[in-house]
């Protein structure tokens, strides 16, 4: 796997590959690297003959009083993963790289960016969708593999693709859980060992609404306190929201049934903040609700 650190030498590999007619699958992520991202990769090397992945800590993202400075960074074992996984190539810039002194150029998707996760981190999507097209720009890849853990993320970035004009499909990936359920992420490194027992709690918020949508609930309310009482019951878990939203606009439904539906949660175990999500759509058949949890 070539690691490159400069975007001139990435932008070169990239048409590179381009003129060899390889059809090229990025996958982005921030390092401490797991499960998760792996199966992104997977799924890149299943589709793609050459597989890109970048590490960049993108310093904008996050908020004054977030977790930056004691966020994970594993880079010798993100790299043995990436090697192993069939990486053609890792593209790990440093900050200042991608932001040079005098770099004032963000790119804001509106409306979407600003509910939910926008709301608890004011500037996060604009520092993901700034960051994500440059990445873009600078890899030039055919097709993006994002997972349906960071749905509003992913949302977002589909809006600036279709926005833009850029050349990229975006492909969006299941959530890989550990045996109880808990949503892989970086962030789960954070957790004591009664944190992490507490962190399940979040699936089974979700399982709980998945079962009353099973049982013929479509009213969004109640699914909503349904699952709000689930992680009432755990005295570590703080909510910061639980909201039932349209798939495509992100605006809060009143039912559910005749279009993608998320349940999204964002909660604090401790000072840990998790975040999940479920997709209730129509089976196209039967009419019943199909939950991907
Ligand atoms: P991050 O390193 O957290 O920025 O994540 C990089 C990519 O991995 C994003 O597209 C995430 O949505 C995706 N990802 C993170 N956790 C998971 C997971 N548990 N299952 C699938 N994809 C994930």
């Amino acid at each position: 796997m070539e690691i490159i650190r400069t975007v001139s030498w990435m932008k070169q590999v990239a048409q590179q590959s381009r003129a060899e007619n390889h059809v090229v699958g990025f996958v982005p992520t921030m390092g401490a690297l797991h499960e998760g991202h792996l199966s992104l990769l997977r799924r890149a090397k299943a589709e793609c003959s050459r597989v890109f992945a970048s590490i960049f800590l993108n310093p904008t993202q996050f908020g004054p009083n977030e977790d930056l400075s004691k966020y994970p960074r594993t880079f010798e074992s993100d790299v043995a993963k990436l090697e192993t996984a069939g990486v053609d190539v890792l593209f790990a810039p440093d900050p200042k790289v991608i932001y040079p002194p005098g770099f004032s150029t963000y790119v804001t998707v509106e409306g979407l960016s600003e509910r939910l996760e926008g709301r608890s981190r004011p500037g996060h999507f604009r520092g993901v969708a700034t960051v994500v097209l440059k990445l873009f720009e600078i890899v030039q890849p055919h097709f993006a593999f994002l997972g349906r853990k960071d749905a509003q993320q992913a949302r977002i970035l589909q809006r600036m693709s279709l926005d833009l004009n850029l050349d990229v499909e975006l492909q969006i990936c299941a959530i890989m859980r550990e045996p109880d359920g808990l949503a892989l992420s970086s962030r789960n490194a954070y957790l004591d060992a009664d944190e992490r027992r507490a962190a399940t709690v979040l699936y089974l918020a979700l399982e709980a609404a998945c079962r009353e949508v099973g049982a013929g609930i479509r009213d969004a309310l109640t699914l909503q306190s349904t699952t709000r009482d689930v992680l009432a019951k755990e005295k570590r878990a703080r909510v910061d929201y639980v909201e039932v939203v349209d798939a495509n606009s992100f605006e809060p439904v009143a039912r559910i049934g005749s279009h993608p539906t998320y349940i999204l949660l964002a909660v604090f175990i401790g000072k840990t903040r998790l975040i999940d999500n479920v997709l209730l759509e129509p089976s196209p058949d039967s009419g019943d609700m199909i939950c991907s949890l």
